[in-house]
């Protein structure tokens, strides 16, 4: 990894690498597939865009069931923090009733995000949310939401890379990098 990134007016360093990303997928792969191994149904697998894109697209290749993908797009974030207004700039898919959906985020700080999507989910009437998570700031999360899938935990800190932006840049970054003396 680069000792030193700078985004715009920030400097990020290291923070979790390729291996440890990979490692901590494989293992939310497998706990997902335990689960869904015997399903009757077609799970719908909502990857949240925009950054949830990479983690989405390294998670379904490990999964081992039959599956949709769909998606639709949320944005609660400005800079380097959360607004606390959840916005819907994608309609979500129109077949959602009556399907389990698997939700996909990149990481879960406030919970307002998934929060606001889970009553969007059940006014569709869907069977069932479950949430999966690459990241969680536990710190951050207060929320009664169960997060049914969490591959990694990490403190309260601002990062960008593998899907995730600082004001729409980084998301290329192969692994992730935290925002100096945050
Ligand atoms: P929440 O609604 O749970 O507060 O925030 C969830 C959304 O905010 C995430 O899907 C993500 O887009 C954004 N977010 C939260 N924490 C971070 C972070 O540390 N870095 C980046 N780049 N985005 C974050
Ligand atoms: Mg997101």
């Amino acid at each position: 990894m680069e000792p030193r990134i700078t985004l715009y007016d920030k400097t990020f360093v290291p923070f979790i690498s390729a291996r440890r990303l990979t490692e901590a997928i494989d293992r939310v792969a497998e706990k997902i597939n335990a689960d869904f191994a015997d399903a009757r149904d077609v799970p719908v697998l909502l990857c949240i865009l925009n950054g949830s894109l990479v983690f989405t697209s390294e998670l379904m290749k490990r999964l081992t069931f039959p599956l949709e993908l769909a998606c639709t797009r949320l944005s609660s974030y400005v800079g380097t923090s959360s607004t606390g207004q959840v916005r819907q700039t994608l309609t979500l898919p129109e077949h959602l009733e009556g399907r389990r959906v698997i939700v996909v985020e990149d990481i879960v700080d406030t919970g307002n995000t998934i929060s606001a999507l889970s009553g969007m989910l059940q006014e569709r009437k869907v069977a069932e949310v479950r949430i999966c998570t690459l990241l969680l700031k536990p710190e951050a999360y207060h929320k009664e939401i169960p997060l049914d899938y969490v591959a990694l935990e990490i403190p309260n800190r601002f990062i960008v890379g593998f899907g995730l932006d600082y004001d729409q840049i980084g998301r290329n970054l192969p692994e992730i990098y935290v925002l100096e003396n945050s």
